[in-house]
């Protein structure tokens, strides 16, 4: 955070008006006494604590409860409408930029195409812009807004708010949070787009309420998020979940890292399309070609997706190759980490249906059988706007759960 900021969230501070907090926001609507039981802690600091959540404007009384005997409690919950976060995922070739209510109902969003001469400063420039687009386009007043999340693929510092290397925009040592602090004077955060994704999944989406999960994000690259004890791992220099780059084929095609038959190599989707190209040019049968428009280079993953639900044989068989190709990644962290739960998403799951037989296939076959009988392998439910939602939740997260921060 910069270093003076202003404004009432410096408040969470205290550990027990987050811990209160937290209760009201999964519990409520809930008492004061029913806070204290769930906490331990006294109703006097309870009801301490609760008064400056008021006038905070933060939590709200609502209805009154059930009473058990004498005078019906007054209940809280949290004022979700009242404060707004924005979430910025910055994509290969675009952003996408949302505004969000306390409980992850989206207000607003835009997507902005980022233009072919890209440097440090022109990206910046852009995301100072797009947000003052979501604060004009949602009427949002400033004060109200508690933060700025960013999700960006690539490596990502956390710590420090700084874009390392973003191997698809060509660029390096991006000062995110320091140049959108600067403009904006409230918190920032930055994260991994796949590690975001994965918080938004596990607070809004098939995650919640699952202690160990694994998110993967599959569309132009491969990467996953992984959540430990409800808390996302970052690993020792913020690369853990670099999942796209860890070998499926050892006599796979060439990945962009350098290496040979990373499950990105085989399963994202410029891998999905050159498989195509390369069984047309060898003279497949297909339909594929013909909904390209006869052009090679227009050949999509949403075109191959087009091609199955027409049910053409070719189609049909890259999506279950792709769907084999990452069941085996998945059996390798199955028996790695032994999660409750695999969330798939990015615009490969939409073809779900054409991949999870064959993925289920071999994670049964490949992944052993006590940690396979406890894993659920599911879809990611917040779609398309899975990051963006997961980089506002890094600020919800210090809001409610900066223990977990
Ligand atoms: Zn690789």
């Amino acid at each position: 955070m910069v270093n003076g900021m202003v404004g009432s969230f410096q408040l969470m501070k205290s550990l027990n008006k987050s811990l209160i907090l937290n209760v009201i926001r999964t519990e409520g609507p809930i008492s004061r006494a029913e806070i204290a039981k769930k906490t331990n802690l006294t109703p006097p600091t309870v009801t301490n604590i609760v008064g400056e959540l008021l006038e905070s404007n933060l939590v709200v009384e609502s209805d009154l409860g059930n009473s058990t005997g004498g005078r019906k409690p007054i209940m809280l919950r949290i004022n979700s409408t009242a404060f707004q976060v924005i979430g910025i995922d910055v994509a290969i070739s675009h952003i996408r930029v949302i505004a969000i209510t306390l409980d992850a109902q989206i207000i607003q969003s835009l997507k902005i195409k980022l233009p072919s001469n890209l440097t440090n400063e022109i990206l910046l420039d852009l995301l100072i812009d797009a947000v003052n687009q979501i604060i004009q386009k949602a009427d949002l007043q400033q004060q109200n807004i508690i933060g700025i999340g960013v999700g960006m693929h690539g490596l990502v510092n956390p710590d420090e708010g700084v874009s390392i290397y973003a191997p698809n925009l060509h660029l390096r040592q991006i000062p995110i949070r320091q140049a959108l602090e600067e403009a904006f004077q409230i918190p920032v955060e930055v994260e991994n787009d796949a590690r975001a994704m994965a918080l938004g999944e596990s607070w809004f989406g098939n995650g919640q309420g699952v202690e160990n999960s694994v998110s993967i994000y599959v569309g132009m690259g491969v990467g996953a998020g992984i959540i430990l004890n409800h808390k996302l791992y970052r690993g020792a220099s913020h690369t853990a979940g670099e999942m796209g780059h860890t070998t499926v084929d050892a006599n796979g095609p060439k990945c962009s890292c350098g290496n040979y038959g990373c499950l990105e190599a085989l399963v994202a989707g410029p891998a999905i399309v050159a498989r195509t190209q390369t069984a047309l040019r060898e003279g497949r049968e297909s339909i594929i070609l013909q909904l390209a428009e006869g052009d090679f280079d227009k050949i999509s993953g949403e075109i191959v997706y087009q091609a199955a639900l027409q049910a053409d044989p070719l189609a049909l068989e890259i999506l279950r190759d792709t769907g084999r190709y990452l069941g085996i990644g998945i059996a390798n962290i199955i028996n790695t980490l032994n999660p409750q739960k695999v969330i798939i998403g990015g615009g490969v799951s939409k073809s779900g249906e054409f991949i999870l037989e064959a993925l289920r296939e071999q994670v049964q076959r490949r992944s052993l059988e006590t940690p396979c009988q406890a894993v659920t392998i599911e879809t990611a439910k917040l779609g398309g706007h899975a990051t963006a939602i997961g980089a506002a939740t890094l600020i919800l997260r210090n809001l409610f759960a900066p223990e977990f921060s």
